[in-house]
């Protein structure tokens, strides 16, 4: 390993970026440790991932790849690339995860450190100080008192992100106005034609070029979109249970958690599950959810992303989708067959669940 006192990391922009980076911004900086992140997911860095991996491998670790190369590109040389391996006792991530940090050595040749603490709470029980001190030892940094410090600052950042996130306001507005120190809520009373459930991992859904703008698609429908961001740890916990199923999976609850809760939410109209092609994991899940999806009768439209993935067929789906969904209530109205009211709350607690100190 080279000189890492230089104090300056490169966060790649996939994975756990996009349901971390509030806490991670608010950790680093705090400890003076500045922050270079790589250029968002553009067909070139599609590429350059595919180019390191078997054509097999799913889409969002590609991504990920990708965005190493880039980092490299703008000469980084410490790059943070977590080892998240278990998140709560015998709740373990996907293997493609946890080997993350081993695939990056193994694929990429270069001048390069890498920053790679290990969070295990199966194996080791190892509460977050020790997680964090390890994030930031090879920058010289080990005084307990000051990491502490730094957390704290890290859960606002992280805190603030969410609650407004829950407010129902759009990832990138929350995003920014965390990452500036303030916190707004969104005035959620504007309502929308159709409701849907958009049911995947963060970092499928808020990579633009990923999912190809489904947001933005999906309102310009006319079409209010809710996703697990906005769910607390309890409600997701919830939807799990009422799935019939058991959490094994660290991300289980953007997946069965997020569809099991908006499955039963009247208001919700479709669910709409997005998933890398080559995911094992989302795949079981997903069968899950069809099978209740169908049990209770909502609309439910599975669509699979990877690198070739074409953006009109991708559109002339949803656009169907969204068109069955209409007629469907409108016909509901026609015929008089009432509809529940609205029972969706956005939640403003506090999630802490991910690193919480044991
Ligand atoms: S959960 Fe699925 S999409 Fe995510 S890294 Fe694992 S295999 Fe890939």
């Amino acid at each position: 390993m080279g000189n890492t006192q230089e104090l300056v990391i490169g966060i790649p922009r996939g994975m756990s970026f996009y349901n971390n980076y509030p806490f991670w911004y608010g950790f680093f900086t705090s400890l003076g440790i500045k922050i270079v992140l790589s250029d968002p997911t553009t067909k070139q860095t599609m590429s350059d991932g595919s180019a390191l991996v078997v054509t097999e491998t799913c889409l969002p670790i590609k991504i990920y790849l990708g965005h190493i190369i880039n980092l490299l590109k703008k000469d980084v040389k410490n790059i943070f690339v977590p080892s998240l391996q278990s998140i709560a006792p015998k709740i373990y991530n996907c293997s493609k995860i946890r080997g993350l940090p081993d695939l990056v050595r193994n694929v990429i040749k270069g001048d390069f450190n890498l920053i790679e603490p290990t969070l295990d709470k199966s194996q080791k029980h190892q509460g977050l100080y020790a997680f964090l001190e390890e994030a930031v030892r090879p920058f010289g940094i080990t005084n307990l008192e000051e990491i502490k410090k730094a957390s704290k600052q890290g859960w606002k950042v992280y805190n603030n992100f969410l609650v407004m996130m829950r407010s129902g306001m759009s990832y990138k507005k929350a995003l920014n106005y965390a990452l500036q120190g303030k916190v707004f809520i969104e005035n959620t009373s504007n309502s929308a034609p159709i409701n849907v459930a958009l049911v995947s991992h963060a970092y499928n859904i808020y990579d633009d070029r990923a999912c190809m703008k489904i947001f933005d698609k999906l309102e310009k429908m006319d079409v209010k979109v809710f996703s697990s961001l906005q769910l607390t740890d309890e409600q997701m916990a919830e939807g799990i249970a009422s799935l019939g199923q058991k959490r094994y999976w660290a991300n289980e609850y953007e997946m069965t958690g997020t569809a099991g809760h908006y499955l039963k939410d009247n208001k919700i109209d479709g669910i709409i599950t997005l998933n890398a092609f080559g995911c094992g994991p989302d795949s079981l899940m997903i069968e899950s959810i069809a099978r209740k999806a169908k049990e209770l009768g909502k609309p439910m439209l599975s669509l699979t992303i990877d690198e070739h993935t074409g953006e009109a067929g991708f559109i002339t789906r949803l656009e169907a989708f969204i068109d069955m969904l209409f007629r469907k209530k409108r016909s509901k109205i026609i015929n008089k067959i009432s509809i529940n009211e609205y029972d969706y709350v956005p939640q403003t607690n506090i999630c802490d669940t991910l690193f919480i100190e044991k």
